[in-house]
Order: structure tokens, then C-alpha cells, then sequence
């Protein structure tokens, strides 16, 4: 009996079906919050592996380990916003398209401060901003604790670890990232992260 199961659980799986009942809620998100951010929530609050959460929302097969870039021609924007209940204009903002967009960074570029809300923004990776739109902070590109480089990828390894440093899996903010209970935004700091997403 357990192995005619199995398989069935395995192509579950596979499918993320929603009839595993996703937990998705916009009231977590912040303005132009990045596609990777939004993922690592997805992940974290239905407790998804990495490598399940990358092949699910990949536009073509890919191998989870290996990961794909954080842009509209690698993701699958319909399945993604789907799986969220997100807007597909929602998924599309959280990832801006390098070619348009000057000075796109394509490792991770973090505030620890927003990092520590549970938030990135795309705004983090444009070079063109120095720091933080909101908190003043210098962008940082490392970890830490132990200097790797950050990744800005659709990646297992990634996604596996939300708001911290895959490498070691220290935390990127100051804390452990707490982005269901937290204190709303100011009109002005949602103002100040807007305006230099516009540019
Ligand atoms: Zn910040
Ligand atoms: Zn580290």
C-alpha cells in the first residue's frame, strides 16, 4: 500500500497543489518588495522546501540547485501570482527588467534594517542607490558573519534560507526576520522607497 502512495504524494508535491491550502497574505508585503522576498515568505510561512517552491514557479525545467535569475523571462509570472493570489502586476514590480534599468546588481544588495522587517526591495539592487531609501543605511553586499557574497537568485539554497545568509545562515538584518507581526509603514517611508523605484 505505502508504495502505490508514495508516488502519488511525490507528483503532490511536485504540483504544489493548492489543495495543499497555501498561506499567502498581501498585508505582508511592502512596496516594491522584490520576487526573492516575496518567496522566501512563501516559503517560510508554507514551509516549502527550496528546491520544491524554485521548479514550481520556473517558466522552463530547471535543476532548483543550479537556480535561475529573478527576472519576468525565467519566472513564471501567470504561475507564481496564481499560487500567491497576487496580481500578475504585482509579480511583474517585484522583478524589473535589468536591460531597462541601469546599474542592476545581479548579487543580492540588502539594508540589514529592511532586512531585519523581513523586506527587500528591487530598489536594493540597483547600484544607483547607495543607501537605503528609508532607514539611510549603507547597501551592504556580504554576510556578516562570514563574508559571502549575498545571491539574488530563484535558487534551493536561497529560498531554504529566508532573510539570512545561505552560507551560514546568519541573519541578514540585525534579528530574525519578523514580517507578519510588525508596525505598518509610514506613509513617508513608503513614500521615500517609491520614488527611488521610479527613479
Ligand atoms: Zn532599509
Ligand atoms: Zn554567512
Amino acid at each position: 500500500m505505502e508504495l502505490s502512495f508514495y508516488p502519488i504524494l511525490a507528483f503532490e508535491e511536485s504540483k504544489l497543489s493548492p489543495n495543499l491550502g497555501y498561506l499567502f497574505r498581501r498585508q505582508w508585503l511592502d512596496p516594491c518588495e522584490s520576487v526573492v522576498s516575496i518567496l522566501w515568505k512563501f516559503a517560510r510561512m508554507n514551509r516549502l522546501p527550496g528546491h520544491m517552491v524554485v521548479s514550481h514557479v520556473a517558466r522552463q525545467k530547471v535543476d532548483p540547485y543550479e537556480g535561475f535569475a529573478a527576472t519576468a523571462a525565467e519566472l513564471d509570472v501567470r504561475m507564481t501570482a496564481t499560487s500567491l493570489g497576487l496580481p500578475h502586476k504585482a509579480i511583474r514590480l517585484a522583478m524589473v527588467r535589468p536591460e531597462l534599468r541601469r546599474g542592476w546588481c545581479s548579487h543580492l544588495r540588502f539594508c540589514p534594517r529592511c532586512m531585519s522587517r523581513g523586506y527587500h526591495s528591487v530598489v536594493h539592487q540597483f547600484e544607483s542607490v547607495p543607501y537605503c531609501p528609508v532607514h539611510g543605511c549603507r547597501m551592504e553586499n556580504v554576510c556578516r558573519s562570514c563574508g559571502a557574497i549575498g545571491e539574488y537568485l530563484i535558487k534551493a539554497s536561497v529560498l531554504d534560507a529566508p532573510f539570512k545568509c545561505p552560507n551560514c545562515r546568519s541573519n541578514y538584518g540585525y534579528m530574525c526576520a519578523s514580517f507578519v507581526h510588525r508596525i505598518p509603514w509610514p506613509p513617508r517611508d513608503r513614500a521615500a522607497i517609491v520614488r527611488a523605484f521610479i527613479g
